[in-house]
């Protein structure tokens, strides 16, 4: 998650403030990106194609991802789905934001080539999956252990759609693939990581940086949900954050305590979790650094609830 990624520069810049097609079957979407990729390495190289998996309801957040997968690959692909599966509570599922066109007119200022937004029975042709995918244990703690199953839903969705926005078996150019996800949700990020490796997707996975509003609220689609007074208290996750970075960058002793006051402080805010991991595995790093100085990386993962949204942010330390 800490390291970098390439910046590639596509041959030719991207027509902005153009529609995108919108294609809605796999046949479709893999008859688009074909003619695309052809296009796009008419100098008889390979070509580049990125992929922003998305529910939809788009904001600054998403379109960090899909500027930076703009700048980075010659074509660019953006799916929207509300993947039901990897919903725990249905009254979630069915009030997620659903703004399609708002989505599109954003995706083609930002220079979106096409627009994957299928029905379920095309994403799932026969019902929910017989098989599986099983996100283990790094699934079933934090995030999973308030969401059961979520992460293995999550895991079928983004397998699914990392197979069909590849070209089909026909198309003449090489091409290499990339696909875009945010830091913000960094147990996602790194089961993702673990599903290409795993799985042996010829796909780079690439990491976007959390987009905040000016007082520090990740985005979040269901932010909208907020009042302002929730979404004024929901800034304790953000300054906690901030307090232990702090210590941190000042070798100081990361102290808890004062992190559990401050939320028993907002009445609007009940925390879930707020835990130093370490930022490749998620494995915990104990609060050991109580007495004695951090020295090493983590990161903060924190949850909580406040009203009917379920908030989740994290912040590197260390690095
Ligand atoms: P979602 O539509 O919530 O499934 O998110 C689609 C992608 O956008 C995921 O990879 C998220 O991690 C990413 N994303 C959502 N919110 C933010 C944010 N505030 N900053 C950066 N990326 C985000």
């Amino acid at each position: 998650m800490r390291r970098g990624y390439t910046v590639l520069v596509s041959k030719e810049a991207p027509e902005r403030n153009r529609q995108p097609l919108v294609v809605g079957t796999a046949a479709e979407l893999a008859a688009a990106i074909e003619e695309r990729l052809v296009a796009a390495a008419s100098s008889g190289s390979g070509a580049t194609l990125g992929l922003v998996p998305t529910m939809g309801a788009l904001h600054s957040g998403h379109e960090s991802l899909v500027a930076t997968a703009r700048e980075q690959n010659d074509v660019l692909v953006v799916s929207i789905f509300v993947n039901e599966l990897q919903f725990n509570d249905t009254a979630d599922f069915k009030r997620y934001p659903r703004t399609l066109d708002a989505d599109v007119e954003i995706l083609a200022r930002a220079g979106a080539d096409i627009v994957f937004a299928p029905p379920v029975h095309e994403i799932y042709p026969g019902g929910r999956p017989l098989v599986k995918l099983d996100s283990g244990e790094l699934g079933s703690k934090f995030e999973g252990a308030s969401r059961p199953g979520h992460f293995d839903g999550m895991l079928a969705v983004v397998a699914k759609l990392l197979h069909l926005a590849m070209a089909p078996a026909s198309c003449p150019v090489p091409v290499k693939y990339r696909a875009y996800f945010g830091q913000k949700d960094a147990q996602q990020l790194v089961l993702i990581n673990r599903l290409v490796k795993d799985l042996n997707y010829p796909v780079d996975v690439c990491s976007v940086p959390i987009i905040r509003t000016a007082d520090g609220l990740a985005l979040s689609s269901r932010n909208q949900f907020l009042t302002p007074e929730q979404a004024e208290a929901a800034l304790v996750i953000y300054r906690t954050m901030d307090m232990i970075k702090g210590r941190a960058e000042n070798h100081e002793p990361l102290f808890m305590d004062d992190v559990v006051e401050l939320f028993d402080r907002e009445p609007l805010v009940e925390l879930d979790y707020f835990e130093l991991v370490d930022p490749d595995t998620l494995v915990e790093l104990a609060f050991n650094c109580r007495e004695t100085p951090f020295t090493g990386e983590g990161l903060l993962l924190v949850a909580a609830q406040v009203g009917n949204v379920r908030l989740i942010d994290n912040m590197p330390l260390g690095y």
